[in-house]
C-alpha cells in the first residue's frame, strides 16, 4: 500500500485480543469454564441495573441524552459534587483518551510508571505524545522518581491507584507531599477504577484535591464494583473548567442509552454493591493462605486480583489451566515472568481455581 503511516502509528501494538470464551473452550476441548482474568465482578451484573435496562429497551431507536443529565444528577447527589464536575465515557477508558486529545500536543511527555493499565502509554503515543516512564518500586508507585521525571514539557501524568497489575496503593499523605511539588502546568490522573475495594483506612479521597494548586482528575468506573464492564460506562471528577475542554473532544452520544440507565440505576443497589465488597474480601482472605500452601509467593491486593508468583514459567501455566477450565491472566507482557494474576471470583470459583492451581503446580513440576 502506498498510504502514508505516522512511526508512532505503525509501532504501536494492538491490543491482545482475547478469544472468546466460547473458543477458547472449543480450542482446549472444555466447558463450562470460569473466566479469572480479567477483574470483572464475578456476582453478574447488579440486578437493579437488568430491570432498569429492560425497561429502556423500547426506546432505543432514539439516541442517547448526550449530558446523561439524569446520570449526572444522580452521581453527583451520590459523591457530593456538581454535575459540572463529572464527565462520562464509553468506559473510564475513553475519559483517559479525552484527557490525551485534550492536553497533549504532539511532543508533550506524559509520565507513567511500569508496569501499570497499558491504555495510557499507548493512548499518549497514538497522539503523538512521549512517554517518560518510571518503574514501580518494591511493584508500588515510586512517586519521587515519578516527579524527577517531570519537565517543562510534561502535561499529565497517570497514576493509578491502587495499580494494575499490582494492587498496591499509596497514602494521603504522599499524594499530598507529591502534588505541592509539581507544577501547575502538569495534570495530575488518579485513576481509582478500584477505589471500591480499598480498606477503608488507607482509602485516597481524590476530591480533597480537586480545587489545589496543581489540577487533578480522579477517574472512576462502572465496570468494577457495579459489575457493568459490558456496557462501557466510567467517569471523571475534576474542576468545570477542565470538564469543559474534554466536552469540546468527545463525540456527542459517547454514552449508550443503556449504559446511562444501568449505571444509574446500580448506583440504588446498596446490596449488590455491599456483597460486591464482602465477597471479594471474604474471597481473597481465603485463596492467600491456600495458594501460599502450595507454595505460591501472592502479593496482597487492595483491588480484587492480586499476583501470584508461581516459580516458573507463568506461560505454562496459563496453558495448563485453561485446559482444565480456569481461565487466569498471565503476567509475561508485564515483565514478571513467573507471576499470574487472579481475579477474585465466588466461593465455587475459588476452589476451582485452587484445586486446578495445585494440579497445575504438579504437572509441571513432573514434565
Ligand atoms: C479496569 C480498569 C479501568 C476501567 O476501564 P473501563 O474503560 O471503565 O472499563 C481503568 N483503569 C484501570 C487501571 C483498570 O484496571
Amino acid at each position: 500500500m502506498k498510504l502514508r503511516v505516522a512511526e508512532n502509528i505503525a509501532s504501536l501494538v494492538p491490543y491482545p485480543p482475547g478469544k472468546p470464551l466460547e473458543e477458547l473452550e472449543r480450542e482446549y476441548g472444555v466447558t463450562g469454564s470460569i473466566k479469572m482474568a480479567s477483574n470483572e465482578n464475578a456476582l453478574g451484573p447488579s440486578p437493579k441495573a437488568l430491570t432498569a435496562m429492560a425497561a429502556a429497551l423500547p426506546n432505543l431507536h432514539r439516541y442517547p441524552d448526550g449530558s446523561c443529565h439524569y446520570l449526572a444528577t444522580r452521581l453527583a447527589a451520590h459523591l457530593a459534587v456538581d454535575p459540572a464536575q463529572l464527565v462520562f465515557g464509553n468506559g473510564s477508558n475513553e475519559v483517559i483518551e479525552l484527557l490525551i486529545k485534550a492536553f497533549v500536543t504532539p511532543g508533550d511527555e506524559v509520565v507513567t510508571s511500569h508496569p501499570t493499565f497499558l491504555v495510557y502509554a499507548t493512548m499518549v503515543q497514538a497522539h503523538g505524545g512521549v512517554n517518560r516512564v518510571v518503574p514501580l518500586a518494591n511493584l508500588r508507585h515510586d512517586l519521587d522518581a515519578i516527579r524527577a521525571a517531570v519537565t517543562p514539557r510534561t502535561s499529565l501524568i497517570f497514576l493509578d491507584n491502587p495499580n494494575n497489575p499490582t494492587g498496591t496503593v499509596f497514602t494521603r499523605e504522599e499524594f499530598a507531599a507529591f502534588l505541592v511539588q509539581l507544577p501547575e502546568t502538569v495534570l495530575v490522573v488518579l485513576d481509582e477504577a478500584y477505589v471500591d475495594f480499598v480498606a477503608d483506612g488507607l482509602r485516597l479521597d481524590a476530591r480533597e484535591f480537586l480545587g489545589g494548586a496543581t489540577p487533578v482528575v480522579a477517574l472512576r468506573t462502572f465496570s468494577k464494583a457495579y459489575g457493568l464492564a459490558g456496557l462501557r460506562v466510567g467517569y471523571g471528577i475534576m474542576d468545570p473548567e477542565i470538564a469543559g475542554y474534554l466536552h469540546r473532544v468527545r463525540q456527542p452520544f459517547n454514552v449508550n442509552t443503556l449504559a446511562q440507565v444501568a449505571a444509574r440505576a446500580a448506583l440504588d443497589d446498596a446490596a449488590f454493591y455491599a456483597e460486591t465488597l464482602r465477597m471479594t474480601r471474604a474471597g481473597m482472605a481465603w485463596l492467600i493462605p491456600r495458594l501460599t500452601e502450595l507454595g505460591c509467593t501472592c502479593y496482597p491486593s487492595q483491588t480484587n486480583f492480586f499476583l501470584v508468583d508461581l516459580g516458573l514459567d507463568c506461560r505454562l501455566a496459563y496453558e495448563a489451566m485453561l485446559r482444565k477450565g480456569v481461565i487466569v491472566r498471565p503476567m509475561s507482557a508485564y515483565g514478571f515472568p513467573t507471576f499470574i494474576r487472579i481475579t477474585v471470583g465466588t466461593t465455587a470459583e475459588n476452589e476451582r481455581l485452587a484445586t486446578s492451581l495445585a494440579a497445575t503446580l504438579q504437572e509441571l513440576a513432573h514434565a
